[in-house]
């Protein structure tokens, strides 16, 4: 008899989980984590539902200024902008505030670094918001959902490692002034080291085993004891942007997330020790469960050195160009021979020309959609939605885990 009524609950699991498949995604709920990586096919855009509701937004997509046929088509459909796309996104699966004001709202929205594939590059046809500023990335979504806090790698003086001017970043400080005199914008700088800059606004007592520990940015990498920090580079190097990405650790109990916008290093590709700075930052790390891939997966981001210090059971590459992931780069995640154990790589979109080009590619566990990870209340164990990105239907394609964090 015993056997019986497992043998029925286990059928009854087995259903709910195919149930599910074809269906849109279900909703977040108090006590969960949920990590989507929207996939607009024009840059990176990530939303961070945290256990008690605080939002977090990572970069809002939008790069228009690469030439076709290098940059992937938009999804699904050419008909807006990629950063109306994902305002879209965010009105479907952002939790109701409880309350009078029941209006959606991003509390964080984090640019981590100053490239319009992250932040919306503003180009000769970009058009204008009555407010001034022109519209593409975050001035974009900022039309259709109020941004309470904006976090970035520059706030005030945009002046490291030398005067950032250009039309994005002139545009943006427009669209942030105006923002904050006319909606109570705040605005802060990232600074490496601390444990408390992004925190939950509405419930923090209820999950005290959740922290974001800001690991690195503009070249200050946490040194793990307090909020120190010590440089990555020496006076004499002059990093790119890329380099000097925001990078930060979500913990929710024993699950660990990694996100490091486009660090990467031009030189790892031919001698792995020239890793200055994906290697600090995964030493000062540490294992996660999950990370987003640095750099789309380019051939010049995720060394060896980085991965196996990460040992991630999940990897998601937010693509956005033919080449990503780049073969080698793909090998690299792949590799037992980099860390041994298993890994599941979800890739947001992949061309056919990638797909045709890539080694093993098709072992993946998606080339297509938007990756959503899930994690359950109190960190235990998390599991992997891909959603049909084709329309707005958020159908789920697929869903793999449960996976136990470590
Ligand atoms: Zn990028």
């Amino acid at each position: 008899m015993r056997k019986t009524i497992s043998f029925a609950a286990l059928l009854l699991a087995a259903n709910a989980h195919a149930q599910d498949i074809g269906q849109p995604l279900p909703a977040w709920r108090q006590g969960e984590l949920d990590i989507h990586h929207i996939n607009t096919g024009r840059g990176e855009s990530s939303l961070l539902i945290l256990p008690d509701g605080t939002s977090l937004l990572v970069d809002m997509s939008g790069k228009t200024v690469e030439r076709p046929p290098f940059s992937l088509p938009t999804k699904p459909d050419a008909s807006r902008a990629p950063g109306e796309w994902v305002a879209r996104y965010l009105q479907r699966v952002l939790p109701l505030p409880s309350g009078k004001d029941t209006a959606r709202q991003i509390d964080y929205a984090m640019i981590s670094h100053f490239h319009g594939d992250h932040m919306g590059a503003i180009v000769e046809d970009s058009p204008r918001s009555k407010n001034g500023y022109r519209l593409s990335g975050i001035t974009e979504v900022a039309e259709h959902l109020r941004i309470g806090t904006v976090i970035d790698r520059g706030w005030p003086d945009y002046a490291y490692p030398a005067p950032l001017k250009n039309p994005t970043i002139d545009n943006y400080r427009s669209f942030l002034d105006w923002q904050a005199k006319h909606r109570g914008l705040k605005v802060e700088q990232f600074q490496p080291g601390r444990n408390d800059q992004l925190k939950l606004l509405h419930e923090p007592n209820a999950y005290p085993q959740f922290a974001i520990r800001n690991v690195y940015a503009n070249g200050r990498v946490w040194t793990g004891e307090g909020t120190r920090t010590r440089p990555v580079f020496s006076r004499e190097e002059a990093p790119g942007e890329n380099a000097l990405s925001i990078a930060f650790k979500l913990s929710y109990g024993a699950f660990d997330y990694f996100s490091g916008g486009d660090l990467s290093a031009q030189d790892i590709e031919v001698d792995p020790s020239l890793d200055n700075v994906e290697a600090a930052v995964a030493q000062a790390n540490g294992k996660v469960d999950a990370m987003k891939a640095n750099h789309h997966g380019s051939w010049d981001a995720n060394s060896a050195p980085f991965l196996r210090l990460l040992q991630p059971r999940v990897i998601v590459v937010g693509a956005r160009a033919e080449g990503h992931p780049a073969v080698n780069t793909y090998q690299r995640m792949t590799s037992a021979a980099t860390w041994p154990g298993p890994r599941d790589i979800f890739i947001t979109n992949v061309s056919a020309a990638t797909f045709k080009t890539t080694y093993n590619i098709e072992k993946a566990a998606s080339t297509q959609g938007h990756v959503v990870i899930r994690v359950e209340r109190g960190g235990a164990s998390y599991r992997v939605f891909v959603l049909d990105d084709s329309d707005e239907a958020m159908r789920v394609k697929s869903i793999s885990g449960p996976y136990s964090s470590n």
